[in-house]
């Protein structure tokens, strides 16, 4: 493995592992006024394309090599081709205003293929409805807002910044991707 890549999956790891921490601390907040609803196999928020940093790309890429089989990854490619051909030329408002036919590329049957190494900005979900999202999702309301804290922006923020600036200070590609052009 190359030492940049090297590198980067290991940055990701570490800044994984760290908005783990604090999303963990904040829901064990006691000042929190609800709790967060947000729970392996709840959905609703995968209908979308989530933006990645250039480490976690990697480091889901690199899961995606060492873990799937060759089916698995060919059903990949198709899903990839598949969301690029939709989305080319389009702006991001657009995008999300086509969420409802735009699943991200790792769900399937429901549940992330990817959970265990799922970016930041999927880690940082945090709904105190799921009955809300399911809403929101169902009415094709993409301009509702979720019930979410607003707080755990700067938890997201903060992991991107470290992330972005790291890859600059490497002299790597550090620009914000959607998940299915970076995979
Ligand atoms: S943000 Fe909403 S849809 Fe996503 S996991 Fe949380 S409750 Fe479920
Ligand atoms: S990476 Fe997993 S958790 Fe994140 S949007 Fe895709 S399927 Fe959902």
């Amino acid at each position: 493995m190359s030492y940049f890549k090297n590198k980067a999956l290991g940055l990701a790891s570490t800044g994984l592992r760290w908005t783990d921490n604090n999303m963990e601390r904040f829901a064990n907040l006691e000042s929190l006024p609800e709790p967060l609803n947000c729970r392996q196999g709840c959905h609703y928020c995968c209908y979308n394309q989530p933006m990645v940093t250039p480490p976690e790309a990697l480091f889901i890429g690199h899961h995606v090599e060492q873990t799937f089989s060759d089916k698995d990854q060919k059903e990949l490619i198709v899903k990839i081709k598949k969301i690029l051909k939709t989305t080319n030329g389009k702006k991001p408002d657009e995008i999300a205003m086509m969420r409802h036919d735009l699943p991200c590329i790792f769900l399937q049957d429901g549940m992330c293929m990817v959970y265990k190494v799922r970016p930041a900005v999927c880690r940082t979900c945090c709904s105190t409805s799921a009955d809300h999202c399911k809403s929101i999702f169902e009415s094709r309301n993409h301009r509702a807002r979720l019930r979410c804290y607003e707080q755990v922006r700067e938890i997201l923020k903060t992991v991107h910044l470290h992330l972005v600036d790291r890859c600059r200070k490497m002299g790597c590609q550090s620009d914000f991707l959607y998940i299915a052009e970076a995979i």
